[in-house]
């Protein structure tokens, strides 16, 4: 049986099967609560991918599908940025088959399509979750459509095309790209395997947590720094984090700092004019395509979270991202744009505030270098 659907909205139940993507309503589709298992048994510790967390998984015991379409995505290294600050880590999530932290929900959310009989899926992404879904698609024999807009770096529309995906490149911002992959859904081309939508992505990107209670010994960082732009981090790294407080393994959950882009920053407005929903906003350009999303669905949910945390939100200024980008590949890690953003804003963030933390900031590097022209 599997887990349902419950609208985050008015709370009716559907299934899965029905293939639904969102209410009659309107409003989003969350997962409905099912049993975790997070005892230390119940990790498969011979299992070197996020399926080692099965068992704290929405599926069935019977469930193996997923063993023909993981790719050992997850598992990703924790070490400090240098040895200057040792509390500062960062945690390799680049360091997945398709170099983006993505394939965390890519890979459950494309798990779950081929359980339910999907024949074909349909994506549309800033470029990063479509080269996951294509990857993951073809590996599992479905078929897949993703759309992308006219300004993803060629590199990020190349990845995709290679994974066996059709890329419909569409005119206009990352809103019409939505509106375009919305329209083939309704017109009955495919199932929508959206990492914004379907929640089964969020259960992927949720053994973010997972990893760093594990890899910290179940020590709780004082703060998660994450950049946002639909939030499938931010929510994932809440959810795995409350399942270990509901658990009982924690006793409270590490803040979340998340970080916006200042030319694009829905949630940020929102957090500090004290509202709990987002208002679309105009995306004005930034090299922070990653995180570049003017009308988040999810906005309310994520600013929940982070309230939720204590946490807050924090602005990337633009003008530092390439030379951060630079400062971090002196240290080693060749990271993307959207990736130098969120240490630009955690660094802007130190120097304003004196931010001085006594326990452990972990930031996720998101996305690889290779994946950027600039
Ligand atoms: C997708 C992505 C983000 C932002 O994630 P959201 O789910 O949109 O909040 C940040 N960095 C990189 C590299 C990404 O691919
Ligand atoms: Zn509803």
């Amino acid at each position: 049986m599997s887990t349902n659907y419950i609208c985050s909205k008015c709370e009716k139940k559907h299934t899965p099967e029905s293939l639904v993507f969102k209410c009659d309503c309107g409003g989003m589709l969350d997962l409905e609560e099912f049993s975790i298992d997070f005892s230390e048994k119940s990790i498969n510790k011979e299992e070197w991918s996020l399926f080692r967390y099965i068992k704290a998984l929405p599926f069935s015991s019977e469930f193996t599908l997923w063993k023909d379409i993981s790719m050992g995505e997850g598992m990703t290294p924790i070490v400090p940025l240098d040895k200057e600050n040792p509390n500062l880590l960062v945690k390799l999530d680049y360091l997945m088959p398709t170099m983006s932290f993505k394939d965390r929900g890519a890979a459950v959310l494309i798990a779950k399509a081929k359980e339910l009989g999907v024949k074909k899926v349909i994506q549309d992404s800033s470029g990063n979750a479509g080269t996951s879904v294509a990857a993951y698609a073809n590996r599992a024999g479905i078929d897949c459509d993703i759309y992308v807009p006219e300004n993803t770096s060629p590199k990020k529309i190349k990845q995709i095309a290679s994974h066996g995906a059709k890329v419909h490149v569409v005119p206009g911002n990352r809103e019409d790209t939505g509106r375009a992959a919305l329209s083939a859904v309704e017109r009955g081309e495919g199932f929508y395997a959206s990492h914004v939508y379907n929640p089964f992505f969020y259960q992927g990107t949720k053994t973010y947590a997972y990893e760093i209670y594990e890899q910290l010994k179940g020590e709780i960082p004082e703060a998660l720094i994450i950049p946002v732009g639909n939030g499938t981090l931010v929510l994932g790294a809440y959810y795995g984090f409350k399942d270990l407080l509901k658990l009982g393994l924690i006793e409270k959950l590490p803040k979340i700092i998340a970080v916006q882009s200042q030319y694009c920053a829905p949630i940020y407005e929102a957090f500090v004019e004290n509202k709990n929903y987002t208002i679309e906003v105009k995306n004005t350009g930034t090299l922070a395509e990653g995180i570049a999303i003017a009308d988040p669905k999810r906005g309310g949910q994520i600013l929940e979270a982070i309230r939720d945390t204590s946490g807050e939100i924090i602005l990337a200024p633009e003008d530092d991202i390439l030379k951060t980008r630079d400062d971090l590949a002196l240290k080693g890690f060749y990271i993307e744009p959207t990736t130098a953003s969120t240490f630009a804003g955690y660094f802007k963030y130190v120097r304003e505030t004196g931010f001085n933390p006594s326990g452990k900031v972990i930031i996720p590097l998101c996305g690889s270098g290779l994946k950027s022209e600039l």
